[in-house]
């Protein structure tokens, strides 16, 4: 884990900012919304944004508490209820995640390093599940109450593919590139990368990692 944020610093020439306690791209300096965590990239381990609560024990990252309230309203104000299910999660909790999945799949005959493999493409290995930086939240409605790939068809997940760009947030798993995120498609999970990226993400149709590696921010990341 360690050894691993070390190399996330070197390949992307990323460097602490005192001030801010974030760490960044030198020339994107206030771009902290568009930290790119993944598999290859985990969340470095002193990573820790000042949380707010969003509604109850729902937390996320203090910068985005307002974008993400906007868009709950307005959903709302056009009869689209929207449930944030899981936004920022820690260290532990993901853990527990990610051993219950290959718990699960084991139990279906799998090995451990095939069900490793396997509940790595579903629930991300800890320390590299973007909800552990508190810019990402999964949603469902009152009507459809689970995280799968149907909510895509639902009013509340076309209401979201529609309308998150002008709040700032993407789709962060599309269907179709999979082979790049690393991730299965999830229309339920969106990300906040501010609202000048979302719009170009969007009207472009790229996934994070692409558009990062157009404005120069990492190289070589779509290459894999
Ligand atoms: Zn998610």
């Amino acid at each position: 884990m360690l050894g691993n944020s070390f190399a996330y610093i070197e390949e992307y020439d990323i460097v602490f900012n005192e001030e801010t306690g974030e760490y960044v791209h030198p020339e994107f300096e206030d771009d902290w919304c568009l930290i790119c965590v993944d598999k290859d990239h985990p969340v470095p381990e002193d990573y820790e944004p000042e949380l707010v609560n969003i509604a109850g024990n729902v937390k996320c990252d203090a910068r985005v508490v307002d974008s993400v309230t906007r868009l709950l309203e307005d959903a709302n104000n056009d009869g689209v209820r929207l449930v944030v299910c899981s936004p920022y999660r820690d260290f532990d909790r993901q853990t527990m995640l990610f051993r219950r999945k290959v718990k699960s799949l084991m139990k279906q005959g799998l090995d451990e390093e095939e069900a490793y493999n396997r509940a790595a493409m579903t629930v991300a290995v800890p320390g590299t599940s973007e909800h552990q930086l508190g810019l990402a939240f999964d949603f469902f409605s009152k009507d459809h109450t689970t995280l799968d790939q149907d909510f895509a068809d639902t009013e509340a997940g076309k209401w979201l593919e529609a309308n998150c760009a002008r709040y700032g947030f993407i789709l962060r798993y599309p269907a179709d590139k999979t082979g790049i995120t690393g991730i299965e498609y999830e229309p339920w999970h969106f990300r906040y990368v501010g609202e000048r990226a979302a719009g170009e993400i969007t009207a472009d149709g790229l996934c994070l990692e692409e558009y990062l590696e157009r404005i120069g921010y990492v190289s070589g990341i779509t290459d894999r």
